[in-house]
């Protein structure tokens, strides 16, 4: 009866400990996981960065104050490591990708059809952009690093026009204008 007891007590203290784990990485991950795009403080100019979020997560369920660091950075394939001067600016949420992305399709409509530029992510449509030559890309096709810009300079366009645009670009021998 005892055996049983403490065996219960120990399942019961696992479990516990386990669903904290689980939480506190949830919590962690959808906090601080993502592409963000921060300016680098040392060279001025938009990087993309992800936070280490599991390391974060570790940290907080072992109940230390987390020390955030990089997990990756689009400059270090080129200028090596750094003392990572830009995790404040990346532990915003405003620095997310997403964030970014939804502020831009917020004050955007298509150049095209005039109508809201919405992403569906669910089933893989985005908004795209429309470049000079009058080629079209959805926005995930551009590097993180590149996007803020290519969202400032180039004219947002709805996913059915990007699609039609790319129908007539590929297929101009099918495609007749009314
Ligand atoms: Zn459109």
């Amino acid at each position: 009866m005892t055996e049983t007891l403490l065996l219960t007590t120990l399942v019961l203290a696992i479990a516990a400990w386990a669903s904290w784990y689980v939480i506190v990485a949830v919590r962690t991950h959808r906090r601080l996981a993502g592409v963000r795009v921060v300016i680098c403080p040392e060279t001025g100019k938009d990087a993309a960065v992800r936070l280490d979020w599991v390391d974060a997560a570790m940290a907080t369920a072992a109940d230390d104050k987390p020390d955030l660091r990089l997990a990756d950075c689009s400059r270090w394939a080129t200028r090596g490591r750094c003392d990572e001067p830009c995790v404040p600016q990346a532990a915003a949420q405003s620095t997310r990708v997403t964030s970014i992305v939804d502020r831009w399709e917020a004050r955007s409509h298509c150049a095209l059809c005039g109508k809201p530029v919405t992403d569906a992510p669910f089933i893989g449509h985005h908004a795209g952009l429309l470049s000079p030559d009058g080629r079209t890309t959805e926005w995930t096709d551009v590097a993180a690093e590149n996007l803020p810009k290519a969202l400032d300079t180039r004219r947002a366009i709805c996913w059915n026009c990007h699609v039609a645009e790319t129908f007539r670009r590929e297929h101009p021998e099918l495609v007749t204008d009314r």
